[in-house]
């Protein structure tokens, strides 16, 4: 972070499969997180599938999380249309003010390991039946936005971000003007990928993207700080 000249980032969690795995991981994270001084913030993993579930949530939002993520349903086992998983996730979100990040996928193009997470159909019918849910589809949603076209799709993502974590290994840097002007500057977040790509070659590929100062400040801050209530830095 400090190479990258970055205050304050987003530390994740893994959508594992096993419940303890899970809590393993978030006991880790949230250790680093209260040991940082503020500048790591904890998204937690959770298997909403487990019968703990709730009351891990209750946990881990008391210990400070503020978000859940980065969860793939697909991989971790359950679907997000009509199920108890995406009634709980939900729950959970408004209940504890918890951010709902999905690693959401492309149907088409080419294979990449854990490319499987979350189909976009699913993450599109999360965000029409949840509507007050703040949601953040990593990787550009896996190409969610470009469904905005569709008026009451446009309508489902009022509290909807995507996130452009990876970049250069999915899509051409055209990505970012053209999400922009689909869904809005205040819709976009900066996301590295690290470890896989680092936070400062990251920042280097979206800062040689052309766009206004007010796009790029929502970008690579400012959209946090309001979704995260972020105080200050
Ligand atoms: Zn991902």
């Amino acid at each position: 972070m400090d190479e990258a000249g970055i205050d304050k980032s987003v530390a994740c969690g893994f959508g594992w499969s096993d419940a303890e795995l899970c809590r393993e991981h978030n006991d880790y994270l949230l250790e680093a997180a209260e040991r940082s001084g503020g500048r790591l913030i904890p998204f937690c993993t959770i298997q909403p599938s487990d019968k703990g579930a709730r009351d891990d949530l209750k946990r881990w939002a008391a210990r400070g999380a503020r978000g859940l993520g980065e969860l793939r349903p697909m991989s971790q086992g359950y679907s997000l249309i009509d199920s108890d998983e995406a009634d709980l996730l939900s729950w959970a979100g408004d209940a504890y003010d918890l951010v709902l990040m999905f690693h959401a996928s492309e149907p088409v193009g080419h294979a990449y390991p854990g490319k499987k997470g979350l189909p976009v159909e699913q993450l599109g019918r999360f965000i029409s039946d949840f509507p007050g849910v703040s949601v953040i589809g990593a990787h550009w949603g896996g190409g969610l936005p470009f469904y905005a076209l569709m008026p009451e799709m446009l309508d489902a993502m009022g509290r909807t971000y995507v996130d452009s974590a990876a970049t250069g290994l999915l899509y051409s840097p055209d990505v970012v003007s053209r999400v922009i002007d689909l869904v809005g500057a205040k819709h976009v977040l900066f996301g590295s990928d690290f470890p896989l790509v680092s936070q400062a070659e990251a920042l280097d590929a979206l800062r040689a993207v052309s766009m206004d100062g007010e796009a790029r400040a929502l970008i690579e801050g400012e959209n946090a700080r309001e979704l995260l209530r972020l105080a200050d830095g």
